[in-house]
């Protein structure tokens, strides 16, 4: 085999040092996290705490659980492991959406869980609606706008299709409507679109950092203890954690619990050790 020498041309070169300058004031911090109010990592657990609910993780689902796990029983001793900084994960660096489709869309549940989809639609409304009354319940500001969703004909034959989804939603019981290319371009002042379904309900857009911040507020006045792990964050070698025990029984924590990176993975309840 014979290697190939290579050699930037001038033109990469420059467009590579064009790039280099256009990055130089880059800040490497996710955009909603780069605002103040930002919590500092939490102190570290000692090697042999109880509690009666360990949660892996504090991002959305950790810290929504840990609420409601007080909620349920005030009395039950809950610690929240965040290995990082509140939010650090996906729950930080999300496009801030909240969309209470468990489906990605109707139309897709529809195709997808025909048997299902009016479960798992009122299941996901359920969940929104909680979310936002969690908030309202513990004064936190993360700058909630209940948009519902705008979805777009970018080609004339698409416009059938957004009247279609229309009668999806109505079907839902969802509140709904189709505007026409004016309307949609008044909308969003771009003159490519030719039609657009608003539907009205289900959608709200959010700070997702001011949102988790809040929930670590609304946790800790709860008296949910939130802390990081002694040692550093355990892959996940299994889905199956081992966690079987009667709820009443204590848990001596040790770090057998193995977490997911990419995901909270409520560690819940373990064998007492
Ligand atoms: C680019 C992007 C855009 C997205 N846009 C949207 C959107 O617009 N709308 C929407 O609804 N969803 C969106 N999502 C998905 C959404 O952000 C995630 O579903 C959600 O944040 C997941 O929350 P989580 O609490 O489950 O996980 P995470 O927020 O990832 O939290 C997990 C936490 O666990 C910690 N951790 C991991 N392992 C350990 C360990 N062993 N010990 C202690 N701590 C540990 C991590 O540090 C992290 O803080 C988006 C995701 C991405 C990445």
């Amino acid at each position: 085999m014979r290697t190939v020498p290579t050699r930037r041309s001038p033109t990469s070169t420059a467009a590579s040092a064009a790039a280099k300058a256009a990055l130089a004031h880059a800040e490497p911090t996710p955009f909603w996290l780069d605002q103040d109010g930002r919590p500092e990592p939490r102190p570290s657990l000692s090697s042999d705490a109880t509690a009666d609910l360990v949660i892996v993780g504090g991002g959305f689902t950790g810290l929504w659980a840990a609420i409601q796990a007080k909620e349920d029983d005030p009395s039950r001793d809950v610690v929240l492991l965040e290995s990082g900084r509140v939010a650090d994960g996906a729950s930080g660096r999300n496009g801030g959406f909240v969309s209470a489709s468990l489906t990605h869309g109707l139309a897709n549940g529809v195709r997808h869980f025909p048997d299902e989809v009016h479960r798992l639609h009122q299941l996901g409304l359920d969940n929104h609606a909680g979310l936002l009354a969690s908030l309202d319940r513990y004064g936190i500001d993360a700058q909630v706008e209940r948009t519902g969703e705008l979805t777009f004909a970018t080609a004339p034959w698409q416009v059938a299709e957004l009247a279609m989804g229309l009668s999806l939603h109505l079907r839902f019981g969802e509140r709904a409507e189709l505007l026409d290319a004016e309307s949609a371009r008044q909308a969003v002042h771009s003159p490519t679109y030719h039609g657009a379904l608003w539907a009205h309900d289900g959608v709200a857009l959010v700070d997702p950092a001011r949102l988790a911040w809040g929930l670590l507020a609304a946790a800790a006045s709860l008296g949910v203890r939130v802390q990081s792990p002694l040692f550093p964050p355990l892959l996940l070698t299994s889905r199956t954690l081992p966690i079987s025990t009667p709820r009443s029984a204590p848990l001596t924590m040790s770090y057998t619990v193995r977490a997911a990176t990419d995901a909270a993975v409520i560690a819940s309840i373990s064998t007492p050790v």
